[in-house]
């Protein structure tokens, strides 16, 4: 059999097991630091990296960070005055126009 699973979105999780790789640049909760070094996630080689992968996709990626939000608001939630929206959406460039 060869058939791929396509589920249709695709999530850099790696193999699942619990210690980020390094050079990952997880996310490491609760604090929603990256795990590589240890800046605020999303650190700005993730970003780097979230914009080449996701590309012109940036529909999938706004879910993607979504999600990551939604985990973050449960971890963080109550404990700071940090904008989350700002933090996960905040950083990404203006929209190309589109002709
Ligand atoms: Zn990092």
């Amino acid at each position: 059999m060869t058939n791929a699973d396509h589920t249709g979105v695709t999530v850099p999780e790696g193999d699942g097991s619990a210690a980020a790789a390094p050079g990952e640049h997880a996310p490491v909760s609760p604090d929603w630091t990256c795990g590589s070094c240890g800046a605020d996630w999303p650190c700005e080689v993730k970003r780097d990296r979230l914009l080449s992968e996701y590309g012109a996709d940036r529909a999938m990626l706004s879910v993607y960070l979504g999600a990551c939000l939604a985990a973050a608001a449960e971890d963080l939630r109550g404990r700071g005055s940090i904008t989350l929206q700002e933090r996960f959406f905040g950083w990404l460039p203006p929209r190309p126009k589109k002709e």
